[in-house]
Order: structure tokens, then sequence, then C-alpha cells
């Protein structure tokens, strides 16, 4: 479970309110996230404080540097347990939240903790670059997030083709990126992005953190992203 009064300290500078009903529901993902991680390794996070502060105040940090329109459609690519989207989903039940993996038990995890709490999502058991292909999934989206799932030349390519044009792409990045975000930006710029704000921050003290936010201003060209193997072999650089 999470450390409440760590919890609202570590958020306060956020300004957002999160009140009982929204708590608890956050506090049942740590508890079953903590409980479920002692068998089946979700997370390499398992202490309460670290659960608290690394993962939920990490996630929740987003809505104090975006503007989340109420019924927003966002899709969570590479959620692994459900970071950052069911953090947001859990926070903010209006938001309609795809959960991509490509790992299945992960989803089934994430798809015990939406029961447990009411909540609804929708769980999408892909690789990114085969969804972003399907119609179904491609430029549909207002948000695309992304936490720890590959450096940002190829995160770009697995992501931006979510987005509809005017929507974000909201990236969630160590302080220490400097070289990937400059390697980035060719991709991001072929991809019909670029970057509208490179925020960051102390989640608390010495624990820098940063959020990029990268606005979709055209279509993306029909042939990205590409098969995995040629995005891992040969990244837009
Ligand atoms: N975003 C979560 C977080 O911050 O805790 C999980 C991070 S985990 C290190 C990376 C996740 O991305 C894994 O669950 C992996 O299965 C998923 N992943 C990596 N590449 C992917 C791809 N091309 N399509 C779908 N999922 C992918």
């Amino acid at each position: 479970m999470l450390n409440k009064d760590l919890f609202y300290k570590t958020i306060e500078k956020f300004d957002i309110s999160v009140d009982d009903e929204a708590f608890n529901r956050l506090d049942k993902y740590a508890e079953m996230l903590i409980e479920t991680n002692k068998s089946f390794n979700l997370t390499a996070i398992k202490e309460p404080d670290d659960v608290t502060v690394k993962h939920f105040a990490d996630c929740l940090a987003i809505f104090k540097y975006v503007e989340i329109p109420e019924n927003a459609k966002i899709i969570d690519v590479g959620t692994g347990a459900g970071f950052p989207g069911l953090v947001l989903k859990l926070f903010r039940p209006d938001i309609q939240m795809t959960f991509l993996d490509s790992t299945k038990k992960k989803l089934g995890f994430i798809e015990n903790v939406l029961n447990e709490c009411g909540v609804s999502g929708e769980i999408l058991h892909m690789r990114a670059e085969e969804a972003a292909q399907l119609s179904k999934y491609r430029e549909k989206f207002d948000f695309a997030t992304a936490r720890a799932v590959a450096a940002l030349p190829v995160l770009s390519e697995y992501c931006l083709p979510f987005v509809k044009v005017g929507g974000t792409f909201i990236s969630m990045k160590s302080a220490e990126s400097n070289e990937e975000i400059s390697e980035g930006k060719k991709a991001i710029s072929i991809l019909g992005g670029n970057i509208q704000e490179d925020i960051v921050f102390d989640l608390v003290e010495n624990m820098p953190r940063r959020i990029i936010k990268i606005k979709k201003n055209s279509q993306t060209p029909t042939k990205y992203p590409r098969p995995s193997a040629q995005i891992s072999k040969k990244p837009i650089k």
C-alpha cells in the first residue's frame, strides 16, 4: 500500500487534489502491485515508500505539466504493470485509457486492478509498431504516454503514429537524457512532431525527472512505424 503522508507531501507541488475515492483506488493498486510482485516480477521497485514516490507520485506529475481535457483518449505504450497509464486512469476515471504492452501477464495484472477498482479500460496485447499500423489505432489518440520503454528515436516511432494531429506524445525520461533527446529530434520531425516543451523538475530533493511534450503537427508518413527488426537495427537518426 501507499505511504499516505509521503504521498500527499510529494504531490503537494503538483497542484492536484486527490480525493479519498481516488486515493483509495490508487492505494488498492499499490497494495496489489506489492502483493503480486512477491510471486511475479512486475517491478524492481518493491518497497512501499519507493512505490509511493517513484511510481505513483512520478506518474501524477504529468498532471502538473500537461493539461488533460475531460474524456481524453490516451494510449500508454509499453505500460508494463501500469505506469503511467493506470495511475492516470485511477486518478481520473473520465480518461479513456488504452493499455498497450507486448507482455500478456502484466496486462492481466492491470485487468485485475481495473476490475477491483470498478474502472474500465482497453487492454491491448500487441507490439506498438504493429498496433500503430491498424486504422483502429493509428492517429486516434489525443495523447500517447511512455515511461522506460526505449530510447527516444525508437520510442518516437512507436508512439507518434498513435497520436492525432494536434495531439501530444508525453515522454517520461530521466533528467540525464540530453544526448538521447538530441538524437531523437530527427525522428520526431520525420514522424510529424516537434518538441513543444522539455521540463526538468525535482520529484523530491535530488531526484530530478523529465517530461518531454512532443506535439503532433502533421500526419506520420504511412511507412512508419516500420517492422520491429528495422526499427531496432536502423533507428531514425
Ligand atoms: N512503462 C512501465 C514503467 O514505467 O514501469 C514499464 C516499463 S518496462 C521497463 C518496458 C515495457 O515496455 C515492458 O513491459 C515491455 O513489454 C514493453 N515494451 C517494450 N517494447 C514494446 C513494444 N515495441 N510494444 C509493446 N510493448 C513494448
